[in-house]
């Protein structure tokens, strides 16, 4: 099934010069970027993306991290785009993501996991809606 997904490259990964590397990785995939953009995230626009942690602790340290810089916001799309974006990524800690993912070779800690990608078709929808207009989103 071809299906949409919303891929960002966290603050960590922007920082550390890896959009390119990233990037490499989806598009060899086979992978289709079908729309990006950089942007800094304030705190209440990080919040409104991760709602549904709002009652976990590591809720404040995380919406602080994804606004410290530049993120990388992309809408890809392709045949099972959703479980193949994170297959691609790894587990979310890096320490037990498979050797070769990206979060296994860049990521520096569970919170600092480098890329975020949505779970679930209901997730993806709700994603990339949140920030991609709709005309991107065609
Ligand atoms: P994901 O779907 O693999 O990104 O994982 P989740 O939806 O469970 O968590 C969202 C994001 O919150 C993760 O990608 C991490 O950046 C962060 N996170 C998840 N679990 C923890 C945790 O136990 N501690 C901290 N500090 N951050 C976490």
């Amino acid at each position: 099934m071809i299906e949409q997904t919303l891929a960002i490259i966290k603050p960590d990964g922007v920082a550390r010069n890896l959009i390119g590397e990233i990037i490499h990785r989806i598009e060899t995939s086979g992978l289709k970027i079908q729309a990006m953009k950089m942007v800094q995230l304030s705190v209440k626009q990080a919040e409104g993306f991760y709602a549904v942690h709002r009652d976990k602790p590591f809720f404040p340290s995380l919406t602080s991290f994804m606004s410290e810089g530049p993120v990388v916001l992309m809408i890809l799309s392709g045949e099972n785009a959703i479980q193949k974006w994170r297959d691609l990524m790894g587990a979310t800690d890096p320490a037990k993501a498979v050797p070769g993912t990206i979060r296994r070779e860049f990521g520096q800690s569970i919170e600092r996991n480098t890329t975020h990608g949505s779970d679930a078709p209901e997730t993806a929808a709700f994603e990339t809606a949140y920030f991609f207009g709709g005309m991107e989103r065609l």
